[in-house]
């Protein structure tokens, strides 16, 4: 599922794209993915695309008044209103020109007056597209946490520390931060050196900050890469993003760790697999990794264990 990167990456060249363009009509295909499909056919048309916002993982359309000539032709709302797009797993939304056939799964279409058309396909339809008014508009937004880019040391840290539930946990909860899913959530912790079922209120004040800068620093550069394409991912241009060649733990179970040179292992936390090092991300006490896969599974994992003791050796005896 796209995250923070991935968003900001779409939201970024959409706004190079079809800032300022007027709607002029929608053409709707399979709806069930969508709020209130006879909404945006009612009250899209006639208005002008004025900004594209990212708001966690999901985008905005911030879309103009309604004049009154064309409000009257509508009967409805005039106000400013926002678009939602949440592109769900396999969701794509990107101009085309009017003219050029439908490519597979489009399942809207926002005439532009520019002629082009506002194109939104999704094989799996797991995306979310909703017109809101203001007041719906407010609604959907509460409840958010803070956005992880803006966060600053101390907010973060009363969001994480002092809670019960494991990090991997807090970080995924869109109410504690909004738009960190599961290889953000991964990468920061391998950096920090964190295990990700370890428990907020297991942090310190340092960790908790360690965790915050490499979390800036991670998706900062994801951004610059255009994100991450892991399934299907492309930006509005059409180009897969770069960032999963700079992935350190996400997805590279058995694969040597970058630091140590220990298998990257993977558990289930927070209902999400979860890929970490055993050496650089020491576990709760009575947590343990699934079992490697393949024939050289078993060998690892006595490897591990036996290399394991000797370290809780050395370390008691320099206790
Ligand atoms: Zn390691």
């Amino acid at each position: 599922m796209p995250e923070l990167p991935e968003v900001e990456t779409v939201a970024r060249g959409l706004r190079q794209a079809i800032l300022g363009r007027r709607i002029l009509s929608v053409t709707l295909g399979k709806t069930d993915f969508i709020d209130d499909p006879a909404a945006l056919e009612q009250h899209l048309p006639g208005r002008q695309i004025e900004a594209v916002e990212r708001y966690g993982k999901f985008m905005l359309l911030r879309l103009s008044a309604l004049n009154e000539e064309t409000c009257a032709a509508t009967n409805g709302d005039a106000a400013p209103a926002a678009l939602l797009v949440h592109l769900g797993m396999t969701g794509q939304i990107a101009p085309r020109p009017a003219g050029q056939p439908l490519e597979k799964h489009t399942h809207v279409c926002l005439l532009l007056d520019d002629g082009r058309e506002l194109r939104y396909t999704d094989a799996r339809r797991f995306g979310r597209i909703a017109y809101l008014t203001k007041a719906l508009l407010a609604e959907e937004l509460t409840g958010f946490g803070a956005d992880p880019l803006e966060v600053n040391q101390q907010e973060f840290a009363d969001r994480i520390c002092g809670r019960r539930a494991r990090i991997k946990a807090l970080l995924l909860d869109q109410s504690v931060l909004r738009g960190v899913g599961n290889i953000y959530a991964d990468e920061s912790l391998w950096r920090a050196r964190i295990h990700p079922a370890r428990l907020g209120g297991q942090l310190n004040k340092k960790q908790a900050e360690t965790l915050r800068r490499v979390l800036q620093d991670i998706l900062r550069k994801a951004i610059v890469l255009r994100g991450s394409s892991i399934s299907d991912f492309l930006d509005a241009e059409g180009e897969p993003g770069e960032y999963q060649r700079h992935h350190r733990a996400y997805g590279r179970e058995g694969k040597n760790c970058y630091r140590c040179k220990t298998p990257i292992r993977r558990a289930i936390v927070a209902g999400r697999s979860s890929y970490f090092c055993p050496r650089c991300q020491p576990s709760p006490r009575g947590f343990s990794a699934l079992p490697l896969p393949g024939k050289n599974g078993r060998k690892t994992e006595r490897r591990d264990a036996e290399r394991a003791k000797k370290v809780r050796g050395r370390n008691q005896k320099t206790r």
